[in-house]
């Protein structure tokens, strides 16, 4: 049932598969609902790069609406989707306290992944995710206020707790993350702690399996551990994590590592979405979809990016990466356009271009085409020249690329302003709070 003269496409999520589909429909005559909890895409990649102080989350946040500011087919609603009716072809949206219904003719899920903790319990209370930019600026102000108070902290043992951080997971976001922690603490915090309590940090890598960077060819894989290594990065492989305690992390031959920091990058598994639409998920809490995107057992609603699982010619799924999601949305788009004129619907076929990790300063492993094998400072370069294209927005562009030769130039990280959020926001509460200070401090 067509719910306006023209068809009405709802799109859920702001990421890489939602905006390819919208792209790819921009031009036709349907009207299109975008639907995000944040009024922003992320350009996730350079997460990692907020969290560790060298750049400002708004570097790498583009917001929707400036995107489609001159097309009047799109509407945005910034919202959580909370519940999915794919009978009623109705989506229910949570948006200024009240919740909306909105109504379909094709539904696009793009709703992305969240963190997989592989239930373990103890993890996911204590860890700390990268996965979106709050979770950078969360973690980013616990490094900060651990290095502020390891300077006056006096046990030695507790002191080198605060400054140990582990990563767990040996793919990219995992490498890039512990290489940049420890270039911040290496290039800025050894600098300024210092001095005060001879605070040291160590950032340790663990990976349950023996390799890091699975895709990889044997060689990249080694030639990455050696860059991590050489930068001071301490690499643990076939060790999975078993337990977080406050102040520790437990591995699972019995080995403690005293830290307050672990940083989990070790999977992830489709959005808590996928289980509205009421079929039997796939491995990873997936959506099964057919070669065609279109999720299997339902009319009408087709799903991509991470939380979609479709098999490739090895029957493993595709990789959760934004390549997928991106060509995935663009035939999504074509296969609904394709609907309206009555023409079969296109199967998905993956162009894959390579994968790349950059590990810190003029060190990165690539591998192009999954033909050339690169590493170092070419690998590194090409990482920078194709992540700075790939980014949203020319204002964007061009100050990730001033931030990033400023912090080449000067081995800075200028993005060190610790928000603290039980700080008291409102007027009166500071005022009430001023009444209690001393005249005088000691
Ligand atoms: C730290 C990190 C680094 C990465 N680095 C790379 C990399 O270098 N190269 C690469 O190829 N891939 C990388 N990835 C993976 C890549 O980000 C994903 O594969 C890609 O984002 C998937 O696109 P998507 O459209 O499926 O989901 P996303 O881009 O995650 O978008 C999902 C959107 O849905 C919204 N949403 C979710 N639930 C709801 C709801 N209930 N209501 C409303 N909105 C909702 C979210 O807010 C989000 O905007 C990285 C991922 C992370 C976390």
């Amino acid at each position: 049932m067509a719910i306006s003269a023209r068809p009405r496409i709802i799109i859920i999520g702001a990421g890489f598969g939602g905006l390819s589909a919208v792209n790819n429909l921009i031009r036709q005559p349907v009207d299109i609902l975008l639907i995000d909890r944040n009024n922003f895409h992320t350009f996730t990649p350079l997460l990692y790069q907020v969290a560790t102080c060298a750049l400002d989350a708004s570097e790498i946040a583009y917001p929707v609406r400036g995107i489609y500011r001159k097309n009047r087919n799109i509407s945005f609603l910034l919202g959580e989707v909370t519940a999915i009716h794919p009978t009623e072809k109705r989506v229910v949206v949570k948006t200024n306290g009240t919740s909306l219904d909105q109504f379909y003719d094709y539904l696009v899920v793009a709703s992305g992944s969240v963190i997989n903790f592989f239930d373990n319990e103890s993890v996911e209370q204590f860890a700390f995710g990268l996965k979106n930019v709050q979770d950078t600026l969360i973690l980013r102000n616990h490094i900060l206020k651990l290095f502020e108070k390891a300077t006056w902290t006096k046990d030695s043992s507790e002191r080198e707790a605060m400054t140990t951080m582990v990563v767990v997971g040996g793919g990219p976001t995992g490498l890039e993350t512990a290489g940049a922690l420890y270039e911040l603490y290496n290039h800025v915090l050894a600098r300024e702690y210092n001095r005060a309590n001879n605070i040291r940090a160590r950032v340790i890598l663990v990976e349950a399996t023996n390799t890091l960077l699975t895709p990889y060819p044997p060689r990249l894989q080694e030639l990455a551990r050696k860059q991590l290594e050489s930068l001071g990065v301490e690499v643990i492989l076939g060790k999975a994590v078993q337990k977080m305690e406050k102040n520790r992390v437990i591995l699972a031959d019995g080995d403690v590592i005293h830290t307050h920091t672990l940083v989990w990058s070790a999977g992830v598994k489709g959005s808590p979405l996928a289980r509205m639409l009421g079929v039997e998920l796939a491995r990873g809490d997936r959506i099964p979809v057919l070669p065609t995107l279109e999720v299997i057992g339902l009319e009408d609603v087709y799903a991509v990016g991470d939380i979609a699982y479709l098999p490739n010619a090895n029957n493993l799924p595709h990789a959760q990466v934004i390549p997928v999601a991106q060509q995935q949305g663009k035939l999504t788009a074509q296969n609904i356009i394709n609907r309206l004129n009555n023409k079969p619907q296109a199967e998905f076929i993956y162009r894959d271009k390579g994968i790349m990790a950059t590990i810190g300063r003029r060190r990165a492993v690539a591998y192009p085409y999954n033909k050339v094998q690169l590493s170092g400072f070419f690998a590194w370069v090409t990482w920078l020249g194709l992540h700075l294209v790939w980014l949203m927005g020319f204002r964007n562009r061009i100050t990730v690329f001033v931030s990033w030769v400023w912090n080449y130039v000067t081995y800075d990280r200028s993005v060190r302003i610790i928000l603290d959020e039980t700080a008291p926001s409102r007027r009166e509460e500071t005022v009430e709070t001023q009444s209690n200070v001393p005249e005088k401090f000691d």
